[in-house]
C-alpha cells in the first residue's frame, strides 16, 4: 500500500504487542495493527486504532489482569549505541 509519510508503495499493516501510558497507568496491548514503511520506517496508528487504545486506558480497572516479568531497563557503558546514534544523524 502507499505510504502516508513517503508516498512510495512499500507500506504494509502489521501487528505489535505495545506499551502505552507508563507507571500506574502502564497498559500492555497485545495484536495491536500499524502502518509500517519498509522505505521510510514510519510506524502509524490509525485514528480508529488509537481511540480504542484511549478507552482501554479510560477503563483500566476493567480490564483482564495478568502477571507479567518486567523490568526497568538499567544504562550502561555502551560505546556501540553511541556510535549507532551517529549514523543515524
Ligand atoms: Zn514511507
Amino acid at each position: 500500500m502507499k505510504c502516508a509519510n513517503c508516498g512510495e508503495p512499500t507500506a504494509y499493516i502489521s501487528r505489535s504487542t505495545t506499551a502505552f501510558g507508563e507507571g500506574d497507568n502502564l497498559i500492555i496491548v497485545e495484536n495491536v495493527p500499524l502502518v509500517t514503511c519498509r522505505e521510510c520506517a514510519i510506524e502509524l496508528y490509525s485514528a480508529v486504532t488509537l481511540g480504542q487504545i484511549e478507552q482501554l486506558e479510560a477503563h483500566l480497572t476493567d480490564l483482564p489482569q495478568r502477571s507479567i516479568p518486567y523490568a526497568t531497563f538499567q544504562d550502561q557503558e555502551d560505546p556501540a549505541l553511541a556510535h549507532m546514534a551517529e549514523v543515524v544523524v
